[in-house]
């Protein structure tokens, strides 16, 4: 062991209760010079073995705990058997030819500290957003490789949080070879372009796949406004499950593109309107214009990615919920995200209260949603729950 992390008196609680981050306050001393990423062993005060990690010298997270077994050690065996395991959880999907990208490994929650591996179709993206993941790429590969047989595995990094970790960002072909350009995925049966090299977080936004369905429900013979549309995903569900009108909005002209691409490849005749701006001006445009809808999405980007953007964000998510409210027929339906970890679902349900008291408006929460089963919420891990969506009747 190249070191041992031994805690303050008082701070094994989190350990012992399986917590899988131990933060720089919490270390009373580090005994031996561990390097960025090598395997810590973690003391309680007394001096009694509590767990192993990997140590992450720049980040405040500075241990990312991997077992709690002092026989395991944090070796290539220990990775291949947390693969095999997280694709023994995903058997259905896998087994499912009517969905062909989901995701593989959900790091911690996946007691894979750091590691994100999607398929998509043929093809593997991993994201490693720890020193102690970014170190063991090796052995994540081959045990992919071993277990699943693509045709490439292709490293995307999130660079906000490598950032953190003193790493650098890196996009590259980690094995095998890369599709010419964007690939076609399916999910539940509809065709979806995605560009494994270019496009957002891996390629897709795949812990929204059974929301859209969920949503798409409430969409026939609808008249459907979708804000934040990226590659138009929820657009083809409900356009597909009868959809009378669509339109879709997105800041980003590439990402519309892609999503009239998309309904092409679906053969779609549901009118659908594709407008690139500024969700937050095009809400109020719309507003201005006296428009209305049956069905209005709301699926915005994270908007806080530290604690001190909260109140801001909290702001932003009010001011497109009550707009969206306005914007709603009598008996409409509001489909509403928010994909920030660190806003508490119950903080978002009080901001869309906020919103259906200023619009006063009588909003029914109809269903409660979350991430999709392949992005798993570990119970000793919150933080592993990020995604929260409302569908409410809006009167
Ligand atoms: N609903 C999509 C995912 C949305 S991701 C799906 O199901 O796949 C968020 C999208 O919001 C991105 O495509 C980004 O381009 C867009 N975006 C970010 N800020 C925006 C803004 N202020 N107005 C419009 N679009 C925005």
């Amino acid at each position: 062991m190249s070191g041992v992390v031994v805690l303050q008196p008082g701070r094994e609680r989190s350990v012992l209760n399986r917590h899988p981050w131990i933060f720089a306050g919490a270390i009373a001393r580090v005994d031996g010079d561990p390097r960025d990423g090598a395997a810590v062993d973690v003391h309680a005060s007394d001096g009694a073995w509590l767990a192993r990690g990997t140590w992450s010298g720049h980040s405040q997270i500075r241990v990312r705990l991997w077992s709690w077994d002092p026989a395991e050690a944090i070796d290539a065996e220990l990775i291949a058997r947390r693969v095999r395991r997280a694709l023994a959880g995903r058997r259905a999907l896998l087994d499912d030819p009517q969905t062909t990208a989901y995701r593989l490994i959900f790091s911690e929650a996946d007691s894979l500290p750091g590691v994100i591996a999607d398929r998509y179709g043929d093809w593997i993206v991993v994201q490693l957003s720890t020193v102690g993941a970014a170190l063991r790429a090796q052995a994540l590969v081959e045990a992919l490789v071993d277990q699943l047989q693509p045709r490439g595995i292709y490293e995307r990094s999130d660079a906000e949080m490598r950032a953190r970790e003193g790493l650098e960002r890196v996009d590259r072909l980690l094995w095998g070879t890369l599709p010419d350009g964007p690939i076609e995925i399916l999910e539940h049966g509809q065709r979806l372009l995605v560009d494994l090299t270019g496009g957002h977080k891996t390629g897709a936004y795949l812990d929204q796949r059974e929301n859209r369905r969920r949503v798409a429900a409430y969409c026939r013979g609808a008249e459907v406004l979708s804000c934040f549309s990226y590659t138009g995903g929820f657009e083809i569900a409900a356009a597909v499950a009868g959809a009378a009108r669509i339109l879709a909005i997105d800041s980003s002209p590439e990402a519309l593109a892609m999503a009239a691409e998309n309904l092409r490849r679906n053969v779609i005749t549901t009118p659908v309107e594709h407008v690139a701006g500024n969700v937050f001006n095009e809400l109020r445009r719309l507003r201005a214009e006296g428009r209305s809808f049956d069905v209005i999405i709301l699926d915005p980007p994270k908007f806080v990615h530290n604690r001190a953007q909260i109140e801001r964000a909290s702001r932003g998510y009010k001011d497109i919920n009550l707009l969206a409210m306005q914007l709603l027929r009598p008996g409409g339906i509001l489909a509403t995200f928010s994909c920030s970890g660190l806003l508490s679902a119950d903080l978002f349900q009080k901001i869309v209260w906020g919103a259906a008291v200023d619009a006063q408006r009588d909003v029914q929460i109809l269903e409660r949603l979350t991430q999709a089963p392949d992005h798993p919420v570990l119970l000793t891990f919150p933080e592993s729950e990020y995604l929260k969506g409302l569908i409410c009747r809006v009167w």
